[in-house]
């Protein structure tokens, strides 16, 4: 257990409300939460300090997309599920959430994982003190059209049988399956939703401009999650696909790649969120070439990445609301901050990119109360990093000290 009170003395605290970097500040702490801010002088005498004098404090940091759930994708299809158990996919949880964690990410919102509710006993093992890993939450399952990118594809016709059902929790055909598996899935210990409205780049079926969602089934799944009080987050590529999806009226475009203008100008008058993706396209790119990945795989991947930079660019013009978000689990987890510096090339000020990873992401997903800020009943979730990230950001890729509720969970402060 931590102590009752403690505090943290940085060199300076980034304060991401306001852009300011202050010295001279503290960080007092009451168990897994933060008390206040107050002068470096004015910590209580009979409290104890940990002294950071040559880091930068900020809140620590969240990614909006994460698949904590699965080995890496090797870029083969998604029949390789089939070649390990629920068990299995638990424990690579257990590693990628660790992995996640150390590098600054203490908070995740899961989007989905093939094997069903592996990802709520991965959030509840953490919850629990179980196992280390950020704030979870998670969405059960994938909830797709059959043969569709949430579906197990790739599969000889007559193998169809021998998948197990775990992996087709959240296929889908009509508005009432729509319904009746939302509900499973919130049932289940999901807490928000994931549709896969259009076609995807890593399956062996589809083309991500195609859509796979009806805007009757997707409107179906957003009045069926709010019953519930969980939000939807669709993945979509193609501009038509997207455009079903905010006028279904989802709380968040994930990917977002082939946008057109009207779409852009949808999102921005709705406040639909964008998360995208936009750094995963190099790694499939370079790795996916190296390692001989579908040829298939390799031509979505081309369709998708400069496109999505493209529309991030015009969202950010625009004033759509971004959250930050990777899709890790496509590339190796714990290198979540590598896309900071991608915001920042395709538009955003470093500021609104780090903003878009801690302030902005906890509003999206409804924990505006509890994390993304450094404030008096906050959880005590932070990070530290050698320099200012205002003059640059990817010193996020080499944080020196983590702090999850008041524990350090990493420290390597002069590394
Ligand atoms: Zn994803």
């Amino acid at each position: 257990m931590t102590s009752p009170r403690h505090a943290l003395r940085p060199r300076f605290l980034l304060d991401l409300a306001t852009g300011e970097l202050l010295p001279e500040r503290a960080v007092l702490m009451e168990g897994e939460r933060v008390a206040g801010v107050v002068a470096a002088h004015d910590i209580p005498t009979d409290v104890p300090v940990r002294d950071l004098p040559d880091l930068t404090v900020l809140p620590g940091l969240v990614d909006c997309h994460a698949h904590l759930v699965g080995e890496e994708d090797s870029g083969h299809g998604y029949t390789e599920l089939l070649t390990r158990t629920g068990a299995q996919e638990a424990m690579t949880g257990v590693r990628n959430a660790r992995d996640t964690l150390r590098a600054g990410f203490t908070s995740a919102r899961d989007v989905g994982t093939y094997r069903a509710f592996v990802d709520v006993a991965l959030r509840d093992a953490i919850e629990a003190g179980w196992t280390p890993g950020p704030r979870m939450m998670v969405a059960g399952a994938y909830v797709s059209c059959s043969g569709g990118g949430g579906d197990i594809s790739g599969l000889a016709p007559d193998a169809e049988r021998l998948v197990p059902p775990e992996l087709r929790v959240g296929v889908v055909d009509t508005v009432d399956d729509v319904r009746r598996v939302v509900r499973r899935i919130l049932y289940g210990g999901a807490d928000l939703i994931k549709l896969i409205a259009t076609g995807a780049v890593m399956s062996d079926n589809g083309n991500p401009g195609v859509p796979e969602l009806t805007e009757e089934q997707i409107r179906a799944a957003v009045e069926e999650a709010a019953l519930h009080g969980a939000h939807v987050a669709a993945h979509a590529h193609g501009a038509e696909g997207i455009k079903r999806a905010v006028r279904g009226g989802v709380h968040s475009i994930e990917h977002g790649s082939l946008m057109d203008d009207e779409g852009v100008a949808m999102m921005a008058e709705t406040g639909t969120w964008l998360v995208a993706d936009i750094y995963g396209g190099d790694y499939i790119d370079e790795i996916g070439r190296r390692d001989g990945w579908k040829a298939d795989v390799l031509r979505k991947n081309d369709e998708t990445t400069q496109a999505q930079r493209e529309v991030f660019s015009k969202c950010v013009e625009a004033g759509v609301s971004i959250a930050y978000g990777t899709d890790s689990g496509i590339y190796p987890h714990g290198l979540n901050a590598r896309q900071l510096a991608y915001h920042v090339r395709h538009g955003q000020t470093p500021l609104a990119a780090l903003r878009s990873a801690t302030v902005d992401a906890a509003e999206l997903m409804g924990w505006s109360d509890r994390i993304g800020r450094i404030e008096s009943g906050w959880y005590a979730d932070l990070v530290a990093v050698a320099g200012n990230p205002l003059d640059d950001v990817s010193l996020l890729e080499d944080v020196r000290f983590v702090m999850k509720g008041g524990e350090v969970v990493r420290d390597d402060p002069a590394r």
